[in-house]
């Protein structure tokens, strides 16, 4: 910009330099001119006046100095005399516009160039008393031999305008543009530089005052998008359409143990080299979406892959992680569940099968029958427990079907149990007993009811002889325990971290032998969960086991 107002500013001081000069050329050309025809009008006045006075008008010509053209003409326009030719040579001059003009007027001028002699050739005419016509030229310098002469000074005086000129154009463009620079463009409407730049300034500020909205928009849009994904579980995973990362949020960070900062703008690959990855989106890229199972540090993790596309063009892709290690462990043990409880079930009706059979093919002695009938009966009662355990888990895993929690009173229940549990305690040679204090526990009666029942018979069928079973009502801060504890065979520690889970028995043997399931701990642990409480494990082998359910405070 200052050199654009530089070269102006100098061009048109020197333009006007130029015209200024050839202005003041022309006037002094004129006043030159209109000296010399007065001068020549002087000399005709003083030649007529001679003229007057002289006897031979030829001969007084001849004695003027030979400096101007001296011509008389005839009033026809003869040419009687000339000093610079022979005027019989000459053609006649009444064409001539100042001869002509002296004759009708009285006075007559005018200029004529001469190529030849590159000079402006000044003629004035003036009638004489006798009607003769006293006409005097003088030669004076055209302009452009008055240039020529001059040309050398003109150019020096060029020069140094064009000198002075340049120093002024750039001292100016320097001032005009310095203001300009030293604009306060964070603050458009503080600056007071120009009026001219007003309308600029406001606009800017008007612009100023959008992009600070739509930045302040754009932060908070991103600030909500990264609320709601830093806060998902889900992985999740923006890329462009070269696959590098926009976005990532911490869990998809987490399961790839990357840093969403440093990572951020690298190349997927830079994240995973996983082919499973790669078809996903090699699959989303030809259909639209893809999907496929990862398996990284020990989890399983579905990856769902979706392009995003804009009138037909892919602007990138979306992969949504999702871990789904507890869904895949769920099915595992559901199928093995499923394996369990055939093998289970199977045990007792081969067993029953096989007595049916004998009894049927009458292989068997009569004495022999009521043992055998005693056999099926037997084993047709662990079926039904089975059966009654399989069911009351589902139930309790799919959480269906359930009553209602009402407030039970958690010592009632266990005095309840213990009563109906005597018998088979006194059968083995345990002692019961019950303490603590009364608690009235928000749950489902018949649920809990279980869970005590099952926890002291098997604290009554894995005690010793003269053993004893033990159970606590316990209320500490605003939590209620609920503890049965025995002196029996105790658990070894390799089993204590199992015997949660189904089917899972000690001690095989002696858990058929004492009509376990196998199941009855499994109850227990949701039977818990389905209170929202948690259990707690103590066993010594030789010395007994204490299980401690503690219940959340009143909800
Ligand atoms: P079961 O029907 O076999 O009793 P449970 O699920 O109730 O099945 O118990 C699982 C296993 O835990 C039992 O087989 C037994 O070996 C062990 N167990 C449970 N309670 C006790 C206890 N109070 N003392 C010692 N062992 C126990």
């Amino acid at each position: 910009m200052r050199k654009r107002i530089f070269w102006s500013i100098f061009a048109a001081a020197l333009l006007a330099s130029l015209v200024m000069a050839s202005m003041v050329l022309a006037v002094q050309y004129r006043i030159l001119e209109d000296r010399i025809f007065t001068e020549l009008a002087t000399e005709c006045d003083l030649i007529q006046e001679s003229l007057a006075v002289s006897k031979d008008p030829y001969a007084y010509f001849d004695s003027l100095s030979a400096r101007d053209r001296i011509t008389l003409v005839a009033a026809d326009g003869t040419v009687l005399y000339d000093n610079a030719a022979d005027p019989s040579q000459m053609e006649n001059h009444a064409s001539r516009p100042e001869i002509a003009a002296a004759i009708s007027q009285g006075t007559g001028k005018s200029t004529r160039y001469s190529a030849t002699q590159m000079v402006q050739i000044l003629y004035y005419a003036q009638r004489l008393d006798d009607g003769t016509i006293l006409r005097i030229s003088v030669a004076q310098k055209s302009v452009w031999s008055m240039i020529q002469t001059a040309m050398a000074p003109a150019i020096l005086i060029l020069l140094l305008l064009a000198f002075a000129s340049l120093f002024l154009s750039r001292s100016l463009a320097r001032r005009i543009v310095s203001p300009i620079n030293a604009l306060d463009l964070d603050h458009p409407l503080d600056n007071t530089a120009y009026d001219e730049l007003a309308p600029l300034l406001l606009r800017m500020d008007r612009q100023h005052k959008k992009i600070r909205e739509q930045m302040a928009a754009l932060t908070k849009e991103q600030r909500e998008f990264s609320a709601v994904t830093d806060s998902m579980r889900e992985g999740l995973i923006l890329l462009d359409s070269a696959d590098n990362i926009l976005s990532i949020n911490p869990s998809a960070a987490n399961i790839f143990h990357a840093s969403p900062e440093k990572i951020s703008g690298n190349c997927i690959l830079s994240l995973s080299r996983s082919a499973k990855i790669q078809s996903t989106m090699e699959a989303a890229r030809k259909e639209g979406a893809g999907e496929a199972m990862l398996h990284q540090s020990g989890k399983s993790y579905l990856v769902m892959a979706s392009v995003v596309k804009s009138d037909e063009a892919i602007l990138g892709t979306v992969l949504l992680i999702l871990d789904v290690t507890d869904k895949e462990e769920a099915d595992h043990s559901r199928r093995e569940f499923s394996a369990n409880v055939s093998h289970e079930l199977k045990t007792p009706l081969t067993s029953i099968s096989g007595y049916a059979e004998i009894i049927r093919d009458g292989v068997a002695n009569a004495e022999d029958i009521p043992r055998f009938a005693g056999k099926i009966c037997d084993e047709a009662t662990r079926l039904i427990a089975l059966i009654n355990d399989i069911m009351r888990l589902s139930q309790l895993d799919e959480s269906i079907d359930l009553p209602k929690k009402e407030p039970v009173d958690l010592l009632a229940v266990c005095e309840d149990v213990c009563a109906r549990l005597l018998p088979a305690a006194q059968k083995h040679g345990v002692s019961l007993a019950v303490s603590g204090e009364q608690a009235t526990i928000r749950g489902i009666a018949g649920i809990l009811n279980e869970l005590v029942f099952n926890l002291v018979d098997n604290a009554i069928k894995y005690n010793v002889q003269d053993g004893s079973v033990a159970l606590e009502v316990l209320r500490r801060d605003s939590q209620t325990l609920l503890r049965v504890s025995d002196t029996g065979i105790g658990i070894p520690k390799e089993h204590q971290p199992h015997i949660f889970e189904r089917f899972y028995r000690v001690d095989k043997s002696h858990s058929k032998e004492t009509g376990g399931t196998g199941l009855g701990l499994s109850i227990v642990k949701h039977s818990v969960q389905v209170h929202g409480a948690s259990l707690e494990l103590c066993s010594e082998p030789g010395k007994g086991t204490s299980i401690t359910v503690t219940f959340p405070a009143e909800q």
